[in-house]
C-alpha cells in the first residue's frame, strides 16, 4: 500500500463516514453536552478494532487507539455545536428549530476528517505492519473553549510525539500561527438589598458595581496593546428595579495573541474589578472559568501541511454546488465577499468566484487571522502541533453564521471534510514512513519551549 493506494482508499470509505457526519449535522449539541455525537465516533472506531479509553471525569471525551510503538500520532477531533444556529440545508435563513443548536462551526465535518483518516491509517498499518500508532482523541467542549485544557491537565495527550489539527472554513490553507489567547472570567459582586425608594441609603447596589466595572474596562482599553480584545455581558443584573441588587455578575473574555499579556491584562482587570467594589462598598470574587493558549507554530509541520495539501489538490466541484454557494453567498454582505476576494484571489476585487479552490500560498497564509480562540492552542504547547483549513464553506461566509451550518450539511462541506481526511492522510503517510521528520518537529518544538513552558490556566 503506498500513499497513491492510502488515498484511494479514502475515496472507498467516504460514504459511511459522511452519513455518520450528516447524523451528527442533524442532531446537534453544544458543548459539555456531547452524548449522541461522541458515541456515534466512539462506536465507529471501536467497531473497526479500535481501542477505546475513557477520560476521568470527562464523559464526553475518549481516546481511541490503534496500532504499536511509535511515533505516536494524535489527530484531534470536534463535534460540539453552538446555540442559536439551527438551520436546515438551505440558501435562506431557515432554521430547523428557533434558537435551536447548529454546527455553525461545522464540527461535524471537523470530527469527520479525522475519523476518516483515523480509518485509513489504521487499514495501512494493519496491512503494512508498519510502527506507528493512531491515537484519535474525541474531544468535546471546544466551543466554550475548556475541553482540551481539562484532557490536558488530565494528562491525556501524555506519550503523544505529535498531534494534527484542522478546521472547517472558507479557503485552504496551511496555518503556521492561529488564534488567540484567552481567559473567560465571571465577576460576582455582593452588595446590600434596600427598598429602593424607601431605604436606598441602606442599600449597596452589586449591579451598580458591575456597571463601575464596566467603565473602568472601557478605559483601560486605551492602555492594552492594540491586538488584545475586551468583551463583556451582565449575566446578572439583580431582580426588579425597586430592589436594591444584591447580587450581580459580569462575564468577560480578555484575550490577546500572546498568553503572557492574557495574564497580564487579567491582572489589570482585576484590579478595576476591585475599585468598582470598593466605590460602591461592595465585595467580589471571581472565577477564571476557562482558559486557553494561542497556537505555539511547528515550522516542520507547517511545511509538510502545506506540501500535502498542494500535492493531494483541492476538490473538484458540480454546477450544484456552485449554484448552492452562489446563492448563499448572495445572503451575505457584498462588501465583506468582496474583501475576501481581494485579499485571497484578486488584488482589484473584480474576479467572481463562489468557491475557493486553490491553496492559499504559504507567504500568505499570515493574511488568515484566526483571532477566535480555540483549546487547540493548548495542545500545541504539550507536542508540536500543525493546524489546517480546508474550503467546507463558500468564500465570504464566516464561522458561526447560519450560513456555515446549511454548508457544513451540504454537499460542498463534505467534499471539504474529504479533502481535509486526505490531507491528514497523507502527512501521517510521510510521518510514519520519514521518522526524522518527526524528530526534526520535536526539535523546534523543545526549542520553542525551552524557556517557556506551559502552565494549565485552569487551577
Ligand atoms: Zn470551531
Amino acid at each position: 500500500m503506498k500513499k497513491h493506494d492510502l488515498l484511494k482508499y479514502l475515496d472507498d470509505i467516504n460514504d459511511e463516514v459522511k452519513e455518520l457526519t450528516l447524523e451528527v449535522w442533524n442532531n446537534p449539541e453544544v458543548s459539555g453536552e456531547e452524548k449522541k455525537s461522541a458515541n456515534l465516533f466512539r462506536e465507529k472506531l471501536k467497531s473497526n478494532g479500535f481501542e477505546i479509553k475513557e477520560i476521568g471525569g470527562q464523559e464526553h471525551a475518549f481516546i481511541a487507539e490503534y496500532g504499536k510503538g511509535s511515533p505516536v500520532i494524535a489527530v484531534l477531533a470536534e463535534y460540539d455545536a453552538l446555540p442559536g444556529l439551527s438551520q436546515s440545508l438551505d440558501t435562506k435563513f431557515n432554521p430547523v428549530e428557533i434558537n435551536g443548536p447548529g454546527h455553525g462551526c461545522g464540527h461535524n465535518l471537523l470530527g469527520g476528517a479525522a475519523l476518516e483518516a483515523a480509518l485509513a491509517v489504521k487499514k495501512y498499518l494493519e496491512e503494512t505492519k508498519t510502527s506507528g500508532t493512531i491515537r484519535f482523541f474525541g474531544c468535546p467542549e471546544e466551543e466554550t473553549l475548556v475541553g482540551k485544557v481539562k484532557m490536558v491537565k488530565a494528562g491525556a495527550f501524555d506519550g503523544c510525539d505529535l498531534a494534527l489539527s484542522w478546521h472547517p472554513m472558507n479557503i485552504n490553507v496551511a496555518l503556521e500561527n492561529a488564534f488567540l489567547s484567552n481567559n473567560a472570567i465571571k465577576f460576582r459582586f455582593h452588595g446590600i438589598s434596600a427598598h429602593a425608594a424607601q431605604s436606598p441609603e441602606s442599600g449597596r447596589s452589586a449591579l451598580d458595581a458591575v456597571e463601575l466595572m464596566n467603565v473602568g474596562a472601557n478605559y483601560l482599553r486605551e492602555h492594552i496593546i492594540d491586538k488584545a480584545r475586551i468583551h463583556y455581558t451582565i449575566t446578572n443584573a439583580g431582580g426588579a428595579p425597586n430592589i436594591v441588587p444584591k447580587e450581580a455578575e459580569s462575564w468577560y473574555f480578555v484575550r490577546a495573541p500572546y498568553r503572557k499579556d492574557v495574564e497580564e491584562i487579567t491582572e489589570r482587570l482585576l484590579k478595576v474589578a476591585k475599585g468598582a467594589a470598593m466605590m460602591t462598598e461592595t465585595t467580589v470574587d471571581y472565577e477564571i472559568i476557562s482558559g486557553c493558549y494561542e497556537m505555539l507554530p511547528n515550522k516542520v509541520l507547517f511545511d509538510l501541511t502545506h506540501k500535502n495539501m498542494v500535492e493531494i489538490g483541492v476538490p473538484k466541484y458540480t454546477e450544484d454546488e456552485y449554484s448552492f454557494a452562489k446563492a448563499i453567498q448572495e445572503s451575505l454582505d457584498p462588501n465583506m465577499v468582496e474583501g475576501e476576494i481581494k485579499k485571497f484571489i484578486s488584488s482589484d476585487g473584480n474576479e467572481i468566484a463562489y468557491i475557493y479552490e486553490d491553496v492559499l500560498e504559504k507567504d500568505k497564509s499570515n493574511l488568515v487571522s484566526v483571532s477566535g480562540s480555540s483549546d487547540s492552542g493548548d495542545v500545541s504547547w504539550i507536542m508540536p502541533m500543525n493546524l489546517f483549513a480546508t474550503a467546507t464553506w463558500p468564500l465570504g461566509v464566516p464561522a458561526h453564521s447560519w450560513q456555515a451550518t446549511s454548508s457544513s450539511g451540504s454537499s460542498m462541506g463534505i467534499k471539504g471534510m474529504a479533502y481535509a481526511a486526505k490531507v491528514f492522510s497523507g502527512i501521517m503517510y510521510d510521518l510514519l514512513n520519514n521518522p526524522s521528520i518527526v524528530e526534526e518537529a520535536k526539535a523546534e518544538f523543545e526549542k520553542r519551549t525551552e524557556k517557556r513552558k506551559y502552565v494549565s490556566p485552569l487551577d
